[in-house]
Order: structure tokens, then C-alpha cells, then sequence
């Protein structure tokens, strides 16, 4: 996502709105995958020499859980503020690099599909949200 500095002149600013391909950001790991467009939006305001950036960054994700294994989604909704210094020699400001940044910040260490989840049972294996097992162990 890009803003060409001319643009924002107004006080009320510049809003952008854009959708981006995580593969192009290289967003997924092992871990994360993507089941949507990052959709982002861009309220864009002037101050004397920077200009600030609202953000909102929206995608649906999916992972693993590390307890019981299942893969479930979740929406990764995230504001976020970003100020940029003008330089005169500069025209645009690419955005891109934050909007990764922002959301690989926000990536769980241990997903959980719930945080609740009762996880495997140690002995059979069985996904103990599901039920009781059968195998004897308590
Ligand atoms: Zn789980
Ligand atoms: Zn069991």
C-alpha cells in the first residue's frame, strides 16, 4: 500500500483502502495460514512535517491448535497508529513493510482453538473436547 505524499494536502486527509495477497507478503509460516485477503484500511492526516497514519488491518486466519491439534480460524483485527517524517525529496511512502510487521507481531506462540481446549488424551490420543474416551484413563 502506497500514499502519494501530494495527495494528502486537506485537512480531513486521504482514506485508502486496499486488499492484499498474504503471499505477497510472505505472511504465511508453518504455523499461520491465511483464509482471506488482508483487507487494510488507511486513514491518512497531515500534521506539520509527518504524516499519521490510521490503520486497520483485517484478515481471517488459521492454525493448528497446539493442544488438540484441529485446525480452527480466527479474525486478526488490529488498529494501529504509524507517523512518518515528510522528507521533500520523497513523493510516496510505502506502507508494506509495517502493515507485515504489525501483524507478525500479533501471530500467536501457542494457538489455541479455545482457551478452554481439554487437549489429547495422553493414553489413546483421542481429542478429549469431543467426549470422554473409552480407554480407561481419567
Ligand atoms: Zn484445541
Ligand atoms: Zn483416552
Amino acid at each position: 500500500m502506497k500514499i502519494l505524499i501530494n495527495q494528502v494536502v486537506t485537512l480531513e486527509g486521504l482514506f485508502l483502502e486496499e486488499e492484499i495477497n498474504p503471499a505477497e507478503l510472505e505472511l504465511e509460516t508453518e504455523l499461520i495460514k491465511f483464509h482471506s485477503n488482508l483487507k487494510i484500511k488507511a486513514q491518512v492526516s497531515r500534521v506539520i512535517n509527518a504524516l499519521i497514519v490510521d490503520l486497520n488491518i483485517y484478515a481471517v486466519l488459521a492454525a493448528a491448535c497446539s493442544r488438540c491439534l484441529e485446525e480452527f480460524e480466527w479474525q486478526f483485527n488490529k488498529n494501529a497508529q504509524l507517523s512518518y517524517p515528510i522528507d521533500n525529496s520523497a513523493t510516496s511512502i510505502d506502507l508494506t513493510p509495517e502493515i507485515r510487521e504489525e501483524v507478525i507481531l500479533d501471530y500467536p506462540i501457542k494457538p489455541l482453538c479455545n482457551l478452554n481446549c481439554k487437549g489429547l488424551c495422553v493414553k489413546c490420543g483421542k481429542n478429549k473436547n469431543e467426549g470422554g474416551c473409552n480407554c480407561g484413563s481419567t
